[in-house]
């Protein structure tokens, strides 16, 4: 204590009071159910009395944060006491759902968890990744599911593999657990998956990978965008580090880009500072996100907060009309084939069957009821101009790289998503050219049906 000086101390021991009423409240929050958790979050109260009373969580737009005294600053400024400074750093509204993000991430799991908010699905994969690619040595290598969003194929394959020398060691088919044995070696840095993967929704097990990972000292590291908590809840089988795109299902409104990274604590890795294994999303918070920069908007915080509140009734509801539409989907002439994790011919569906489990569905029997998301993809008879024929003919399904709607999207990932990878890069990734991927919205399923009929009946 002896450091600072003894004003600042008391801003010390202020904080201390203060991280002690957020832990409070964050234990008693993890003693209610998911849907509990979704629609309240740590804001409490309390918290709404020192908010004029508002019930809903306040939406700060401020830039910054005035303090009481140089004393306030200096402990605030040097991470002593709890306070969110500048946006850039931290923001009350952030703060909220960061907040019920650990928790739903982390709901039924045995430890503490954390979470960072991010500006975009692809700054929290950046975020996650990059500190561990500190202190380049020949023969570094990450290991990766090649069944990847275009975006994560790109920040590994082009920035971190061809501008920074990492070799990228892509596992073509995830749910072979020889394929990422063999792949791992002392120089790898971190095994990274994406389960369902987009936009082949493709299936890993992450506990068997979390075995693997971890016997060689590695963190496994799962986007778990498609499938999100309400389904899936990486942790609990092993991963050390969850990521998402809260653009997606968890904003199915449509109106705001973000990420998230929820890390348990006490990740397995031997790289960095003692901080990062400790409490890594909080790590990344307060140190290499400062000096990166990509903090969510508290406007998006805001609309991200508001449509998790029905997180897991929107992915129970969507769900089954997915499978209603994928049931369809795979009885038509017209088309070749139907990826969905509900699917007795989708490979690995045993591991979907296991996994994708609808949070707090368990009734009498006892036996949560399995869900597995609204996102599939099909491939359709006659090739590229085929599917391009059928995708053009839609009159409700909307045309548009995007996913996790209340609004039925679809795309060719060929020529959208997956289009910068190249031939190559495709055909790693296993994405074929007559591929759509098709997200269910929240519409009766019979129109979307009509809607699918009627364009594959134009071939
Ligand atoms: C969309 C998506 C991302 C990227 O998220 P953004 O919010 O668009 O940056 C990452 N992973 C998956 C699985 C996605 O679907």
């Amino acid at each position: 204590m002896s450091e600072y000086t003894e004003g600042v101390a008391e801003y010390v021991a202020r904080g201390e009071e203060m991280a002690a009423a957020v832990a409070k409240r964050r234990a008693i929050m993890r003693t209610k159910k998911f849907d509990t958790i979704a629609v309240h979050g740590v804001y409490d109260m309390q918290a709404a009395l020192a908010n004029q009373g508002s019930i809903i969580e306040p939406g700060y737009l401020a830039t910054a944060e005035h303090f009481e005294s140089s004393d306030h600053m200096e402990a605030a400024l040097a991470y002593l006491m709890p306070a969110w400074v500048y946006a850039r750093i931290a923001n009350p509204t952030v703060y909220y759902l960061e907040e019920t993000l650990a928790l739903l991430e982390g709901y039924g799991f045995d430890g503490e968890v954390s979470a960072v908010a991010t500006a975009s699905g692809m700054s929290a994969i950046f975020m996650a990744t990059n500190p561990f690619l500190g202190n380049p040595e020949p023969g570094m290598n990450i290991v990766a599911s090649a069944r990847c969003y275009g975006g994560t194929f790109m920040l590994f394959n082009q920035r971190y593999g061809v501008e920074r020398g990492v070799e990228i060691r892509w596992v073509r088919n995830p749910l072979d657990l020889n394929e990422w044995v063999e792949k791992i070696d002392g120089q790898t840095r971190f095994v990274y998956a994406e389960t369902p993967s987009n936009p082949l929704v493709s299936l890993m097990d992450v506990e068997a990978v979390a075995g693997v990972a971890h016997a060689a000292g590695l963190p496994l590291l799962v986007d778990s965008t498609i499938a999100t908590p309400a389904l899936t809840r990486p942790l609990i089988l092993g991963a050390d580090i969850v990521i998402h795109s809260t653009t997606k299902s968890m904003t199915s409104s449509g109106f705001a880009i973000g990420g998230a990274i929820v890390a348990r604590h006490g990740i397995t890795t031997e790289i960095g500072p003692d901080e990062m294994r400790e409490n890594f999303a909080m790590y990344v918070k307060l140190l290499p996100f400062r000096d990166h920069g990509p903090g969510l908007s508290p406007f998006n915080a805001l609309m991200t907060i508001s449509d998790l509140r029905t997180l897991r009734h929107r992915m129970d509801v969507l769900s089954e009309s997915t499978m209603r539409v994928a049931e369809f989907l795979e009885t038509h002439h017209q088309v070749d084939s139907v990826a969905y994790p509900g699917l007795a011919s989708m490979p690995g569906h045993e591991v979907a069957a296991r996994t994708m489990k609808l949070v707090d569905s368990a009734g009498d029997s006892g036996e949560e009821v399995n869900r597995y998301g609204h996102l599939l993809a099909f491939e359709v008879k006659g090739g590229a101009p085929a599917a391009r024929r059928v995708f053009d003919e839609f009159e409700m399904i909307w045309r548009a790289t995007d996913l996790g709607r209340i609004k039925s999207v679809a795309t060719i990932p060929a020529i959208s998503t997956h289009q910068q990878q190249g031939d190559e890069g495709r055909d790693l990734a296993a994405v074929p050219p007559n591929l759509i991927r098709l997200n269910v919205g929240g519409e009766h399923p019979d129109d979307v049906i009509e809607d699918l009929d009627r364009a594959l009946s134009k071939l």
